[in-house]
């Protein structure tokens, strides 16, 4: 029995393993495809030694193939410089909020000043819109038509010379809004005197955030562009615009890195109503190529969760909350799942076809009997009487024997358990 105890806490804690020149491989594969997505090859060579270094450390969770690991991986950073997986907001902290649109000429800083009036003016906020563009004519009648369309106050000045004094116009003219768009003219022409007009537009008008238009179709010159504009004033905020083309947007990615800016919104079309809040797993899935990293995701955290599952288990520390924890990966896991070899009919060597079936029915059964458990009773099986089994069995669509079957079962997991700590204790001790 001794050897037959070893041998299963080896099979828990196996891991597989990874020789070097098939993550090498993987690594540059990965790369590849970065760098197909615009990311420049600095931060493709960052992320991926990162990656990998990670992955020699830490070796991946046994049953996760090594190639779908480095992807967990390289996402976690990825997401990591983004700003993390919870999407950035756009709070206006005080009125009225004065937002500059910065980028070169042709990014889309015009069209994203009316989408993101619109997306506010459709959450209730009041939004003025200010042109200062007095390079491209046409610019003044571009925003002014489009104000007009969604219905925002406005401020510009055909044929006006003096950007820092329209936008200083703008901001007197119309105070009485909760958010004031300023946009720009892109540097493009005489690049340095537009750099000092967007930096004196900045000293005028104080802004509280400075949004960095970026195009995604211009790909690694984003990081340049995001430069220049970083030696003049801050960035706070990156919106990213033409996401409905098929480029990735690797390009905005550097962009990021250089700035520390955050994403906010993605630009997918030329209408008004097209800007959506930006979604970093999202945005991630598509660099690395993926449509289904959602799932990959799912399965390397129920993983996890299984591991700590069996920590538990071989701690000795196992209560019914526990128990449903394990449930629950394992439905997400399917029945090959290493916890699964631990369940009814005991041991891994032992444990039958038919078995593996069996409590696999039984898993929809027991997770809604310990949904029906109190959390007072999940962590204390003891008070459950006849009564409180009755209730639960109840609650749970099933019968009162449905609840003392999982009971049984659970008493002879934690036995095992017991027996496995000490187990776990004995071969420490040698
Ligand atoms: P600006 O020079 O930075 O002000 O750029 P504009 O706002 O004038 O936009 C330049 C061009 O890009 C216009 O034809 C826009 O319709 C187009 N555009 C802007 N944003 C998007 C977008 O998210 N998707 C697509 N497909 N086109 C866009
Ligand atoms: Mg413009």
């Amino acid at each position: 029995l001794t050897e037959l105890f070893s041998k299963l806490v080896d099979k828990i804690r196996g891991v597989e393993y990874i020789d070097e020149a098939t993550l090498q491989e993987i690594a540059r594969e990965i790369q590849r495809t970065l760098l197909k997505a615009d990311v420049p090859l600095d931060l493709v060579k960052t992320f991926t030694d990162n990656a990998v270094k990670r992955i020699r450390e830490e070796k991946p969770p046994a049953g996760i193939p090594p190639r779908e690991y480095l992807i967990y991986v390289l996402y976690e950073e990825l997401v990591k410089l983004m700003g993390g997986e919870q999407p950035a907001e756009f709070k206006p902290t005080k009125k009225p909020y004065i937002v500059l649109l910065l980028g070169v000429e042709g990014s889309g800083k015009t069209t994203t000043s009316a989408k993101l009036a619109r997306y506010l003016m459709k959450r209730g906020y009041k939004v003025g819109m200010v042109e200062t563009d007095t390079i491209r004519p046409a610019a003044f009648d571009q925003l002014k038509q489009l104000a007009e369309k969604i219905g925002a106050p406005f401020y510009g000045e055909r044929d006006g010379k003096d950007a820092v004094e329209i936008a200083r116009r703008g901001v007197t003219n119309l105070k009485g809004v909760d958010v004031l768009i300023i946009d720009t003219a892109g540097r493009h022409r005489n690049e340095e005197a537009l750099l000092q007009e967007v930096k004196a537009i900045y000293d005028a008008v104080n802004p509280d955030e400075v949004v960095l238009v970026v195009d995604a179709t211009v790909g690694k010159l984003a990081a340049a562009q995001a430069e220049a504009f970083m030696k003049y004033l801050p960035i706070h905020t990156v919106i990213i615009t033409k996401m409905d083309s098929t480029a990735r947007g690797g390009g905005a990615l550097a962009a990021v890195a250089k700035t520390g800016a955050r994403v906010k919104f993605i630009g997918v079309g030329e209408d008004v109503e097209e800007l959506e809040p930006f979604n970093p797993r999202k945005f991630v899935a598509r660099l690395l190529g993926m449509g289904d990293l959602d799932a990959l995701l799912e399965k390397i955290k129920a993983v996890f969760e299984e591991e700590e599952v069996l920590e538990e288990i071989e701690s000795g520390r196992l209560d019914l909350l526990t128990f449903k924890k394990q449930i629950d990966s394992l439905m997400k896991l399917g029945p090959l799942s290493k916890v699964f070899q631990l369940l009814p009919g005991g041991l891994a060597a032992k444990i039958s076809e038919e078995q593996i079936e069996l409590s696999q029915k039984n898993l929809k059964k027991w997770r809604a009997i310990l949904s029906s458990m109190t959390m007072e009773e999940l962590k204390n099986p003891d008070i459950l009487n006849a009564s409180r089994i009755r209730r639960i069995a109840l609650g749970a669509g099933v019968t009162p024997k449905d609840v003392k079957e999982m009971l049984t079962v659970y008493e002879n997991l934690k036995k095992m358990s017991k027996t496995l700590k000490r187990q776990m204790r004995l071969r420490m001790a040698r």
